[in-house]
């Protein structure tokens, strides 16, 4: 069931995801299409999410997002604070209650160990967005089985002096029994400024086509692709706090529903570090988070458990 709008307020928007922002200048979303997004968001029952850019917006596109309910993501000030780099992540003013995503190639991640413990020490939640999935290789596995590792004793010591931080690579699997994942397209769709519905902003910037527009609704084509139950590796897999990127699966695997490797051995390491973080917690308190279960499992790759099961 759709749940999130989210309205591009500019070709320029700031991207909280795998996807590069647009670099050159584009158009930005005109007053007449923002009323209309917001009253089919209204129509809807959806909750909107805007999406800023460095443009300085108008007055009159401001008193329009000012007219309902939001999140907004931008570059400071906002509820969900995006940071491009390592650089603008430790400059940046650490609030309370807001989420601040660092956007990261995969090799600058590893390097940025002692950053990512400053951030969790000063955030509330802070999210890693990995933006070249694709160059992960199996050699570098145990590289990051050993950098998730190395940040366990931070997540702790926080804990015990009362700030439970949250922190998307290992914290999230501990708190989920079921996938939530993006979803982009089944719970959330985008509005580009052009007027046109997008699966999300990745979609738009890469040319894909749209799903529809503002004036004639959605228009998804075969929208059960989009679904869970409709992803035959997904579906029989637990690693619960992955994206599940149908944009990276598109882009990778050229199937909306088909999850690359790289992508399902990123989420099957956190997986794994997150149980011996659970484990760390309940040293501390073997009452922490009954529910909560990760098996062991001998693949990294729900693939590898398919083809077993179909030889
Ligand atoms: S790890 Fe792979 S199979 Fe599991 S949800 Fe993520 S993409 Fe799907
Ligand atoms: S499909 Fe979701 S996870 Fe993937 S790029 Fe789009 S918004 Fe991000």
């Amino acid at each position: 069931m759709l749940k999130y709008l989210i309205i591009l307020l500019d070709d320029n928007a700031v991207s909280y995801c795998h996807y590069a922002p647009k670099a050159e200048l584009g158009v930005s979303i005109t007053p007449d299409i923002l009323k209309k997004a917001i009253f089919w968001a209204m129509k809807e029952n959806l909750s909107v999410q805007f999406v800023h850019s460095k443009v300085k917006m108008s007055a009159e596109i401001a008193t329009l997002i000012g007219s309902i309910d939001h999140t907004d993501i931008a570059l400071s000030d906002a509820d969900i604070v995006v940071a491009n780099d390592w650089a603008e992540a430790t400059t940046l003013k650490y609030s309370k209650g807001r989420s601040y995503v660092v956007r990261t190639a995969f090799e600058n991640l590893l390097d940025e160990s002692d950053t990512l413990k400053s951030l969790l020490v000063r955030a509330d939640r802070v999210n890693i967005v990995v933006t070249d999935v694709e160059n992960f290789s199996d050699y570098m596995i145990g590289k990051y089985q050993e950098f998730l590792e190395g940040l366990i004793p931070t997540i702790i010591d926080e804990y015990k002096r009362d700030h439970q931080v949250q922190f998307n690579l290992l914290t999230d699997r501990l708190m989920l029994n079921e996938m939530n994942n993006c979803n982009a397209g089944y719970e959330s769709i985008t509005l580009a400024p052009d007027g046109k519905f997008y699966i999300c902003p990745a979609f738009y910037l890469d040319g894909e086509q749209s799903v529809g527009d503002i004036d004639n609704g959605l228009n998804i084509k075969n929208p059960q692709l989009y679904k869970l139950d409709h992803a035959p590796i997904c579906r029989i897999c637990d690693a619960f706090q992955c994206k599940r990127c149908n944009w990276l699966n598109k882009r990778l695997c050229r199937e909306v529903n088909t999850p690359s490797h790289q992508q399902c051995v990123l989420a099957h390491v956190e997986r794994n570090a997150s149980k011996k973080l659970l484990k760390e917690f309940r040293k501390i308190d073997a009452f922490f988070l009954p529910e909560c279960n990760i098996p062991e499992v001998e693949f990294l790759d729900p693939f590898d458990k398919v083809t077993k099961q179909n030889p």
